[in-house]
C-alpha cells in the first residue's frame, strides 16, 4: 500500500495477520487480574475482527489523510511536546544528520502517526511506515531497514505488538546502524554484518507498559500525548472545517471540541456526521443549535460519553452496586473485548473522573452516579 503527500515520499508495510504467541508481555499492571489467560483468545477475535474492518478501517484512514496536518505548526495543541519537538528538529538540521530514535505513546487518535509524518517533512527525508504485528519475521524488518535512504524516517505503529525475534534484529540496527544476519543453520551457521543508513526509528504505542526494557531504553526521547481540551479541539474542528469546506461557527466548533473525549481524531468524525445533519436539516452551514441538536441526534452526551461508555456505567452501577469489578466480568456483562474496553473506553471514563481503577477492580465515583441522574 502506498499513500502521497506533498513533499515526503511515503512507503506502508502491512499484513493482517498476527500470532501472539510470538509476544512478552511484561507489563504489570496489565496483568492485574486473571487477565493473561483470556488475552490470547480474545487477540484472535480481535484480529479476525479486524480483518472484517479493514475496509472500513482504510476509508478512516483516508478521511484522516486529507486533514492531517503536515507540518509542526499545523499540529494543534500538546504544547510543551511541540516545544521540543521543534529543539529537536532544528538541533537534527544543523547537524545534518539522523535525529535520535523517538518514541510516542498515548491514546489512540491523539496524533502519533501524524508526529511522525511532521518530522519527515519538517526534515524534509522519506517516512517509511508498518505496524509491530506486520512485522512477522526478522527478514521483514531487516528487508525495510536495508532499503532506508540516509536519514530517513522508520515509523513503526503499534510497536508493542512486534514479535520478539523482530526486536532483536532491530536492536543493533538501532544502536550501530547494522543488521546481524544469520546464514545458514546449525554448527556451520556465520553471523554477517550489514551496514545501514542511518535512519531515525519512531515507534508509536497506546501501551508504554508492553514494550520491553531493552527496547524502550535503545529511544532518544519518549513522549506521552495527553488528551486534548475542549479549546484546542475546537480549534482542530475549525481547521478541518477549512480543508473540507464546512462553514461551521466558533461555538459549533467549540460544542464538538467539548464531546470529543479530548480526542482529534474523534472531533474531525464528529464534524464530518454533524455535517451530514445540517446539509439535510438546515442549509448546509453549522452553528451551535444545530451541532447540539446532531450531537444529541448522535447520542453523544455532554462529556461526550457514547452509548458504550453509559452501559460500562450503567453496569457498574445497576449490576455490581458501584464496584469494583473486574476487567473479565465487565467485559462479559458488557459483551465487548476486555482489550477494546481498556483501551478504548476506560482511560476517558478514568480522564472524567467517572471510574477509578483499584487493585480489587473497576469502581465508580460520585461524579458518574450523579452524571447518570442517579444522585441530586
Ligand atoms: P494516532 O496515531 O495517535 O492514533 P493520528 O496521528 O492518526 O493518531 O491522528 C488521527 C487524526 O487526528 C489525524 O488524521 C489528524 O487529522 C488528527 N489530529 C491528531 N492530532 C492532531 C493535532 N494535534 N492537530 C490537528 N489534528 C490532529
Amino acid at each position: 500500500m502506498k499513500k502521497k503527500t506533498t513533499g515526503t515520499k511515503q512507503k506502508s508495510f502491512t499484513s493482517s495477520t498476527y500470532n501472539p504467541e510470538e509476544h512478552n508481555y511484561n507489563d504489570e499492571d496489565f496483568y492485574d487480574e486473571d487477565f493473561s489467560n483470556d488475552f490470547a483468545d480474545e487477540q484472535k477475535t480481535f484480529n479476525q475482527k479486524n480483518l472484517e474492518e479493514n475496509s472500513l478501517q482504510d476509508n478512516l484512514e483516508k478521511m484522516d489523510e486529507s486533514v492531517r496536518p503536515r507540518r509542526l505548526s499545523e499540529f494543534v495543541g500538546q504544547g510543551e511536546l511541540r516545544k521540543n519537538l521543534q529543539v529537536y528538529l532544528d538541533a537534527t538540521k544543523k547537524r545534518g544528520k539522523a535525529m535520535d530514535h523517538l518514541l510516542f505513546y498515548g491514546n489512540p487518535g491523539l496524533g502519533k502517526t501524524t508526529l511522525a509524518h511532521i518530522i519527515a517533512s519538517e526534515l524534509g527525508v522519506n517516512i517509511v511506515s508498518t505496524s509491530g504485528p506486520a512485522l512477522m519475521r526478522g527478514g521483514d524488518l531487516a528487508s525495510i531497514l536495508s532499503n532506508l535512504q540516509p536519514n530517513d524516517v522508520f515509523f513503526i505503529d503499534e510497536i508493542h505488538r512486534m514479535p520478539m525475534q523482530v526486536e532483536e534484529v532491530l536492536y543493533p540496527a538501532m544502536e550501530d546502524f547494522k543488521l546481524d544476519l544469520v546464514i545458514g543453520q546449525g554448527p556451520a551457521a556465520k553471523t554477517i554484518k550489514i551496514d545501514l543508513e542511518p535512519f531515525t526509528l519512531v515507534g508509536a504505542t497506546t501501551r508504554l507498559g508492553l514494550l520491553s526494557a531493552p527496547l524502550r531504553d535503545r529511544f532518544g526521547i519518549i513522549s506521552r500525548l495527553e488528551f486534548y481540551t475542549p479549546d484546542e479541539l475546537s480549534q482542530v474542528v475549525l481547521r478541518a472545517g477549512k480543508i473540507l469546506n464546512v462553514s461551521i461557527n466558533k461555538q459549533a466548533a467549540l460544542e464538538i471540541g467539548k464531546r470529543s473525549r479530548g480526542t482529534p481524531r474523534i472531533a474531525n468524525r464528529l464534524l464530518r456526521r454533524v455535517r451530514d445533519f445540517a446539509s439535510v436539516y438546515g442549509e448546509g452551514h453549522i452553528d451551535e443549535e444545530q451541532a447540539k441538536n446532531a450531537l444529541s441526534r448522535l447520542d453523544v452526551d455532554e462529556l461526550g460519553l457514547d452509548e458504550m461508555d453509559r452501559k460500562i456505567l450503567t453496569i457498574l452501577i445497576e449490576h455490581y452496586d458501584g464496584g469494583p469489578v473486574g476487567l473479565k466480568t465487565l467485559a462479559v456483562a458488557c459483551s465487548e473485548e476486555m482489550r477494546t474496553i481498556e483501551e478504548i473506553y476506560e482511560p476517558y471514563l478514568i480522564q472524567c473522573g467517572l471510574i477509578k481503577r483499584t487493585p480489587q477492580g473497576r469502581v465508580v465515583t460520585a461524579r458518574a452516579y450523579k452524571h447518570m441522574g442517579l444522585l441530586g
